[in-house]
């Protein structure tokens, strides 16, 4: 395998399915047995799940509330969703920890960054609800801000189209799909990546990501096995030097090694 630790970020917007609004079943089932494949490959795996099949803030200006309120509203959102997944997770067997930047103690723990971290060492898949804890921040931000502070080797942006592509792909059937571009023409090209905070994050603290279509079967398992599937996005577009440098990637030594281990284990 190629990252010993990652952060999958995936949309509230992803958990609707057919549906217009909450959870599906299936696909929440779905996304549960892809996490399950790669946690038991011994990857270390943290995931940001959005809010928006239930709420997101603009949604409370629209109705002529108060945004930060909306705010709050949309980051429990978020809550309902991890516990979901966290619950999902667990029928198949995984362990999970839900840890909130809201405090709300009956059913998550607080963030608290060492705690996340032993927990992934543990082999726990962490889920991160509410966010980062404020308002006016989206759950890329808190994707890329949790990714940095637990020292994931990568985000990976799970969504329903298979990387960046030049134009919308959905509008405009002549785009076409970078395999592969750096931080610099995401922004010169004014590309949709991330909103611009969580992507500006991760560009100051060189951590790269990958976009890449998450309602496609094993495609999160390809990925750590460093299959090329989606757009990765790194500081110079040199990918194999930008993502060996980062903590969470294991190097040839360490990999032979975990192999070894895992062998000598099986
Ligand atoms: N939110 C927030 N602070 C955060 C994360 C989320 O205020 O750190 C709120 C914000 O209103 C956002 C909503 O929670 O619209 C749901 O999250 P998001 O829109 O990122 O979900 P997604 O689009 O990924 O489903």
């Amino acid at each position: 395998m190629k990252y010993n630790r990652i952060l999958l970020k995936l949309s509230g917007e992803a958990l609707m399915g057919k549906q217009q609004y909450g959870i599906d079943a299936d696909r929440l089932m779905q996304y549960a047995q892809e996490v399950r494949a790669v946690a038991e490959l011994g990857v270390q795996v943290a995931v940001v799940i959005g809010g928006g099949n239930i709420f997101r803030g603009v949604q409370a200006e629209a109705f002529g509330l108060d945004r930060v309120q909306g705010d709050y509203m949309g980051m429990l959102a978020t809550v309902i969703n991890s516990m979901a997944l966290q619950s999902a997770l667990e029928k198949l067997g995984t362990p999970t920890r839900l840890l909130s930047g809201l405090t709300i103690q009956r059913v998550c723990e607080p963030y608290i960054r060492r705690r996340a971290m032993r927990h992934l060492e543990k082999g726990r898949v962490v889920i991160f609800g509410a966010g980062i804890g404020s308002p006016y921040f989206t759950t890329d931000s808190a994707a890329s801000l949790r990714a940095i502070e637990v020292e994931a080797a990568v985000v990976l942006k799970g969504t329903r189209v298979d990387g960046i592509y030049t134009a919308d792909p959905e509008k405009d059937p002549s785009a076409t799909r970078f395999p592969q571009i750096t931080f610099d023409e995401v922004m010169e090209k004014n590309l949709n990546v991330m909103d611009m905070t969580a992507f500006t994050l991760c560009k100051e603290n060189n951590l790269p990501i990958i976009v890449f279509d998450m309602n496609k079967k094993d495609n999160l398992l390809k990925l750590v096995n460093g299959e090329q599937i989606g757009t990765l996005v790194t500081m110079t577009g040199d990918a194999e030097h930008d993502v060996a440098a980062k903590p969470g990637t294991l190097l040839p030594e360490q990999k032979r090694a975990s192999t070894a281990s895992a062998e000598q284990q099986a």
